[in-house]
């Protein structure tokens, strides 16, 4: 009983001092460690996807030395992740870094982060505008969705520029077929949407054979690009996947169907970089792809949530990112061919 009073107090002293610095309201009930480091709750929406894995070990190694990051895996859940958040609001955590299952579902999350002053930040799935304004102590790390997609539909622009036979039928049209990630990402509408408007922004006429969602899963986007070749054959002239896993299961499925030996070629791009991808891109299979950083979105996260959970405010000097209307921080992509894929390692 005495010691939980002396640590009550010690840690009512901490949360005083930390909460100086902060804009008003008081700080969450502080869980350092003995060497004083803050904890930091991270829920990932899965840990089996390919991407998240390089964020998430991008997270753990910003924290080295500077805090401590517990981080959970959501199992794809909406429910499990909430409990998880309820777990790490019960354990003290001074902030919190959530990578949505369901990005619509954020405004629940913020209500109990705020109930408890836990602050937020969110990553890689964006939370609607109105949840983001929900508190003040709400942040985003991301990258612009619209951007990725414009860079996808320029790698095939300069691919059908380059090689005119691209364009098998001769018909002036751009005949492909589309890998969607999850719908309702931002990422997989807007990659979806923004590709095909950067090849008609081009001039280039387009015909959309077909289009399904992968699921962001390399399984899946392989059944589905045999599915689409079952239907269409070689009349598929070029194929959009919204990320690499889903772009390197397209490329297995087309080698099935003869393609990539004895000059049959299909463009094929996607995002991310990933390691696998820039193998691909090596070998000469993938036709290019878009850097999504994960190393870079890993820190700005840790960065913002380490700064607020010792009750500061984030700003460029004290995160290192710029901090956009007050909540945002947007990590750029970039277009990445065999040509510049040192600069995705
Ligand atoms: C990545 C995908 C990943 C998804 C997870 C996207 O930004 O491009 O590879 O599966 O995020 O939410």
């Amino acid at each position: 009983m005495k010691g939980l009073l002396v640590s009550t107090l010690l840690l009512g002293a901490m949360a005083s001092v930390a909460g100086c610095s902060s804009s008003g309201g008081s700080q969450p009930a502080a869980s350092k460690d003995a060497k004083g480091n803050s904890m930091i709750g991270v829920a990932i929406y899965k840990f089996d996807d390919t991407f998240m894995t390089g964020v998430r070990n991008a997270i753990a190694k910003a924290a080295e030395g500077k805090a401590q990051v517990d981080i959970v895996d959501s199992q794809n859940s909406q429910p499990t992740q909430n409990d998880k958040v309820d777990l790490f609001i019960t354990k003290k955590a001074n902030a919190l870094a959530i990578n949505p299952v369901d990005r619509t579902a954020a405004g629940v999350l913020i209500d109990k982060a705020k109930k408890a002053n836990t602050p937020v930040v969110f990553f890689n799935r964006e939370p609607l505008p109105e949840d983001m304004k929900k508190w003040d102590k709400v942040y985003y790390v991301g990258a612009k969705a619209e951007e990725s997609g414009t860079i996808s539909g320029q790698l095939i622009v300069d691919y059908f520029k380059k090689h005119p036979e691209a364009d098998k039928n001769k018909d002036g049209v751009v005949q492909y077929v589309m890998l969607k990630g999850e719908p309702g990402h931002q990422d997989a509408e807007l990659r979806t949407k923004y590709s095909v408007k950067a090849v008609e922004d081009a001039g280039m006429k387009v015909e959309k054979l077909a289009e399904d969602t992968g699921m962001w899963d390399r399984v899946k986007g392989q059944e589905k690009m045999a599915a689409f070749l079952a239907a269409n054959g070689d009349k598929i002239e070029a194929v959009f996947a919204n990320n690499d896993d889903m772009a390197l299961g397209a490329i297995e499925a087309l080698k099935a169907k003869g393609y990539f030996k004895d000059g049959k070629y299909m463009p094929v791009v996607g995002v991310d970089a990933t390691a696998p991808a820039l193998k691909a891109l090596e070998e000469g299979t993938l036709l290019g792809t878009v850097l999504n950083d994960a190393v870079n979105q890993g820190k700005a996260t840790f960065n913002i949530a380490n700064v607020l959970a010792q009750g500061q405010t984030p700003t460029k000097d004290n995160t290192s990112y710029e901090i956009v209307d007050g909540k945002y921080v947007w990590v750029p992509y970039k277009k990445i061919t065999k040509e510049n894929m040192n600069d995705a390692k």
